[in-house]
């Protein structure tokens, strides 16, 4: 028996190893979200590109900017108007996002400014050079790299590629990603079990996991329990696709063939991870295309998803890998030691970590109401109100 692998050495030692294959492509903006970007991407320009109002109000000199000062108004600056220079002794009328007339280094708000009837302005409190403009770079700044090559477009960072005129970028294709169900026991909601059969629950799962994360899957159905059959469903999966996911038959009884399959058309790493739900998962090649083993129980496909496949499927999509946001929270319930990490499901009751009536790994129905995962340690007797990592669903899947 190989011994227990712990978890972050599994993954480690993944992600070593796997290249980017990705191709790349060019994408319009507004469709890039979600995507991974496959350049890095450099400011062309300071922004805002000039000085400007942070406030409606008055532009002036910090000379002039005195309380109790009586000034003329020299010019009306609304956004988006183009400036005259600025004329000491004097105010320009000035609105939010209008830009600092050249001379000018301060907006004083208009509520600490006075309109005389002769039209004139009188400065109520005195103001400091800089007060409420916004700086010319202060966002970004020429030259900088704005975001990395690898990094997950979300719609923030579609909105920084908009600021500094970004049109189109160069992503990363979404990797074909293909998905095999094996099990003889397996049938398809819509037609009727028979004896010894259930329900196929992991394919819908993985199909949209992958689609979540970007990926473009390729279903390509269900897998008998047999070796002729697992060898031609990874020969296809290998033509059709740059990675395969597969879900169970991956353990070491007679009727697990995925195991053999992959030895025999590449190579394979089999491994007991010491987590629980997650065990066994397998990684490796088949001529060259790599192939992740998931096993058959849906929580424990959900685990070994979330913590290994997915973190490699990105990464051979080319971006970089970011472990996901733990948060540490106080348990709600005793634990014994135990010899493997456990991802314990739980739902979080005013910050405190409550764990789901069933854990077990063929309960997926659990998952339901968990807020997510809490990661106990392995060999370590857990007392409530002791702090563990809390790594929520929506930042994990
Ligand atoms: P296996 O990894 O093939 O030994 O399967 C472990 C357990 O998970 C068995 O109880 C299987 O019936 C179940 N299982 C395997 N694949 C699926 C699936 N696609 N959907 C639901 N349960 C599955
Ligand atoms: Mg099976």
């Amino acid at each position: 028996m190989q011994p227990l692998i712990p978890l972050d050495e599994a993954r480690a030692r993944l992600l070593d190893q796997l290249k980017v294959s990705a191709a790349v492509e060019s994408v319009a903006l507004d469709d890039a979200n979600g995507r991974i970007l496959a350049q890095d991407l450099v400011a062309h320009m300071n922004v805002p590109p000039k000085a400007n109002s942070e406030m409606d109000g008055y532009a002036l000199c910090e000379q002039d900017a005195v309380e109790g000062r009586v000034l003329t108004v020299s010019q009306r600056i609304p956004a988006g108007a183009v400036t005259q220079p600025h004329i000491a002794g004097s105010v320009a009328r000035i609105f939010t996002g209008a830009e600092l007339p050249d001379g000018a280094d301060l907006v004083v708000m208009q509520e600490n400014t006075e309109r005389l009837d002769s039209g004139e302005v009188r400065i109520l409190q005195t103001a400091r050079a800089g007060e409420n403009v916004r700086q010319a770079g202060l966002d970004i700044k020429q030259g900088e790299v704005v975001l990395k090559r690898g990094t997950r477009l979300t719609p923030a960072a579609l909105g920084v590629c908009a600021s500094i005129g970004i049109e189109r970028v160069e992503l990363y294709k979404p990797l074909r990603v293909a998905l095999l169900s094996t099990g003889d026991e397996l049938v398809e909601p819509g037609t009727a079990l028979r004896a010894g059969q259930i329900y196929n629950s992991n394919r819908p799962m993985l199909l949209n996991l992958l689609r979540q994360a970007g990926f473009a899957p390729v279903d390509l159905g269900q897998v008998a329990d047999n070796p002729d059959a697992t060898l031609a469903a990874l020969e296809r999966a290998q033509a059709e696709a740059d990675a395969i996911l597969t879900m169970g038959g991956v353990s070491v009884g007679e009727e697990d063939h995925v195991k053999n399959a992959i030895q025999a058309l590449g190579s394979l790493d089999l491994w007991r991870i010491k987590i629980r739900p997650g065990k066994p998962f397998a990684a490796g090649e088949v001529k060259g295309t790599p192939v992740f083993g998931l096993p058959g129980n849906p929580m424990s496909a959900l685990v070994t998803f979330a913590m290994l496949a997915r973190p490699c499927l990105m990464q051979i999509q080319g971006a970089t890998y970011k472990p996901a946001l733990r948060i540490p929270v106080p348990v709600g319930f005793d634990r014994n030691s135990q010899m493997r990490d456990e991802f314990v499901r739980v739902e979080l009751h005013d910050g405190v970590a409550m764990r789901m009536a069933s854990q077990s790994s063929g309960v997926l129905s659990s998952a339901l109401n968990a807020d997510g995962l809490l990661h106990l340690p392995s060999d370590l007797e857990i007392k409530k109100g002791q702090q563990f990592d809390f790594i929520p669903f929506c930042n994990l899947l």
